[in-house]
């Protein structure tokens, strides 16, 4: 049995000015062909979960190409091109099946709907043998992507620490259709119900908890092979957007949508829960001025490149700025002009800057500052949880300035951050502060579980929280929370 498997993941923000090329693929990771066995065989990922399965049963791969660039803005012009025929000049078109890990909210300049089109490429290719895909919970399922594969399945948990776990059951779906065991069939539903993802988490007292435990109580059920929720991300905004949820079976014969229609109805009516729970700087601040035990996690979601933003706002720092706070702030911003002027100057000069909003400027103002320099950092870090769990990135030449009592990390380019691998990269222990900015949409609350007080911040940003703040433009109307009705809303599936 010869079957392909490749990756091709990214999560796209559509309110971030940002723009990503291929750099931000060879950053995370990006291998080719053979490589994909030696770098992924060992690892945390999709692919290293569907080879270990598809390797024990003694099948051929045809490693395609694997890749992650992270999140951020719309991909550049031809991006998504070089990426597609790198991928397809290396299948073989007399596969038996195909695995692939997709993100599902991929956001390109010329491209509107990256993972259909590239479905469709391999299906010309490949003909209708047997495909199987993994996706992101955050992404948007449609119809046109669902007829394309035999099954969808995607990740359980948020914050995202079962990749491997993922790639372990959609390659295990294949090689049951492969065996004969069962015939692939996915069918879906779609509430108009957009949440924000940082009260989404399935290990918080979340409704998504709640979805998570329902699921897993149908996949006990006869026929039914896997059930996946795809809460999408509210951030690459789609006409259709809203969450899916997917059920895959073996072709017997099961009632699937009183199932799906169940699942739909209970998760309608906890929406009021997914309300964010987001406070204004100057709030958490005088709450927490006479605290002595620090460190106070504070993070700027609406930044979070994670979420897709540029990672490069200087709105909290103008804030810490002008506050009365006299005690430790420790703060990360993306902005390369202010690290390589760092770096020009040296270790112990002082220098005078604008930083940050420079990539997103609609949000925020650069800020004006004189710092000293402090330390330099060659950006390098190991990702210690999440999607990317084990993967060396980058966030290139990075520099570590000190104005007053405010200590910057100021990277040369944006990374997604699943804990403080950066900060404790760049030789910044986070518990030494009393205040750390972090740019996390919702890991913080799990990740920073020890620190005394945790609050994510109501601020202006790509990922902002509260939905209704967002200048919505295409995602068409009625949604939640945009709109509200007692009966559940759906999209046309
Ligand atoms: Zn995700």
């Amino acid at each position: 049995m010869k079957i392909a498997v490749g990756a091709m993941l990214y999560e796209g923000n559509t309110f971030a000015r940002g723009e990503t090329g291929l750099a931000a693929f060879q950053s995370n990771y990006l291998f080719e062909g053979a490589e994909i066995l030696e770098r992924l065989i060992d690892g945390d990922v999709e692919v290293s979960g569907a080879l270990k399965v598809l390797q024990a049963s003694g099948a051929t791969i045809v490693p395609l190409i694997a890749t992650h660039g992270g999140c951020g803005g719309k991909l550049v012009a031809g991006c998504f091109e070089e990426l597609c025929s790198r991928l397809l000049s290396r299948m073989d078109c007399d596969v038996d099946g195909v695995y692939l890990a997709l993100h599902g909210a991929m956001v390109c300049a010329d491209e509107p709907e990256p993972e259909v089109a590239l479905m469709q490429r391999i299906r010309e290719l490949v003909g209708s043998v047997p495909i199987v895909v993994t996706l992101d919970l955050h992404a948007h399922i449609t119809p046109k992507l669902l007829s394309l594969c035999d099954a969808i399945v995607g990740y359980q948990h948020y914050p995202h620490d079962d990749a491997f776990e993922t790639g372990v059951r959609g390659a295990s779906l294949l090689l049951q259709s492969l065996g004969g065991r069962a015939r692939l069939t996915s069918r879906m539903r779609k509430l108009s119900l957009l949440v924000p993802p940082t009260t989404a988490g399935t290990r918080l007292p979340t409704p998504m908890r709640e979805m998570y435990r329902q699921c897993r109580s149908l996949e006990g059920l006869p026929g039914i092979l896997a059930v996946s929720y795809f809460p999408s991300t509210p951030w690459a905004e789609r006409p259709d957007g809203g969450t899916a949820f997917v059920v895959v079976t073996d072709g017997t014969a099961v009632d699937v949508e009183t199932h799906l229609e169940k699942l739909c109805t209970v998760l309608w009516r906890s929406r009021s829960r997914f309300q964010p729970d987001v406070h204004l700087l100057e709030d958490v601040i005088s709450l927490t001025a006479h605290d002595i035990a620090g460190p106070v996690i504070v993070s700027e979601m609406s930044d979070a490149v994670g979420a897709g933003a540029a990672g490069d706002s200087a709105y909290i720092l103008e804030k810490f700025k002008h506050s009365a706070v006299q005690t430790p702030v420790l703060i990360q911003i993306v902005d390369p002009e202010v690290s390589a002027l760092a770096r020009r100057y040296g270790v112990g000069s002082r220098i005078s800057c604008v930083i940050g909003n420079k990539v997103e400027n609609r949000y925020g103002e650069p800020v004006e500052l004189t710092a000293e320099v402090l330390s330099f950092f060659d950006g390098a870090f190991t990702y210690s949880g999440g999607l990317m769990s084990g993967i060396r990135a980058t966030v290139g030449p990075s520099a570590v300035i000190r104005a007053r009592n405010i200590t910057i990390l100021v990277t040369d380019r944006p990374a997604y951050e699943y804990a403080d691998e950066q900060y404790a990269a760049a030789g910044l222990n986070v518990r030494e502060f009393q205040y750390v900015v972090v740019k996390n949409p919702m890991n913080f609350q799990q990740v920073y579980a020890w620190a005394p007080k945790r609050f994510g911040l109501d601020t202006p940003g790509a990922g902002r929280a509260d939905l209704t703040k967002l200048e919505w433009e295409s995602c068409q109307r009625p949604f939640y929370p945009l709109d509200d009705s007692e009966e559940a809303i759906y999209r046309s599936t």
